[in-house]
């Protein structure tokens, strides 16, 4: 059912469904909510978060046509779910969230299910320090009014970025920057709906 109503949205990666049906996404939700967990919409988590929609997490790791080798950055790690369906996909997943407790449960759910290959940072990834990337493939889950420069500058050659842009409240538009050689590609994908992007490590667990 999970596989056939991200078809039906319009995923035909079949990579990319295969590895949505063997996450458990019932893992990364509240315990509450375990019964919704494979209904096609965003769910709450803890801090006031949510984790994004199945069809939102699909389309996106599509759009950014992993290979086995590449290194990406996540912002927003959340509950750890998009980070896991990356994690099986790509060679190293850097995750950056701003709450602790978020970024705690996300790193031992990952760990428990065995991905390996996933870092989860503490951090603010509006402002990373300098050393962190390049990478091969950088995705935000959180709304940005504008991509920052210093991100789309740890991006690789023949790298992809996608990000919800657009106003905190209301409607994004999901943006897919591709580096070249010459410069970068922008394109306008589809509307989307996420849980704004804020400065500093939150103060707050
Ligand atoms: N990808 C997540 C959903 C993310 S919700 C999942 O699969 O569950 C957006 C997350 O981005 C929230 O957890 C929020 O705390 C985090 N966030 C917002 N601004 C941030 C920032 N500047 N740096 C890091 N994380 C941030």
């Amino acid at each position: 059912m999970f596989q056939l109503t991200l078809r039906r949205r319009g995923i035909s990666d079949q990579t990319v469904l295969r590895t949505m049906e063997e996450v458990p996404r019932e893992l990364f939700v509240e315990q509450t909510d375990r019964n919704d967990a494979y209904r096609d919409s965003a769910l709450p988590i803890a801090c006031g978060q949510t984790i994004s929609q199945p069809f939102v997490v699909a389309y996106m790791t599509e759009q950014l046509q992993l290979q086995k080798q590449h290194r990406v950055l996540e912002i927003g790690a959340g509950s750890g779910y998009q980070a896991a369906v990356l994690s099986k996909l790509a060679g190293h997943v850097l995750t950056v969230e701003r709450y602790r407790r978020l970024a705690d449960t996300a790193r031992a759910r990952l760990e428990k299910l065995g991905c390996h290959n996933v870092e989860v940072m503490l951090g603010d990834g509006l402002n990373l320090p300098a050393n962190i990337g390049p990478f091969d493939r950088i995705i935000v889950t959180a709304a940005m009014e504008q991509i920052p420069q210093n991100l789309i500058d740890r991006l690789e050659v023949g790298g992809i970025l996608i990000a919800p842009v657009g106003p905190h409240q209301g409607v994004q538009t999901l943006i897919r920057l591709t580096r070249s050689e010459t410069g970068i590609e922008r394109k306008e994908l589809v509307d989307v709906r996420f849980v704004p992007a804020l400065p500093g490590v939150a103060r707050e667990l």
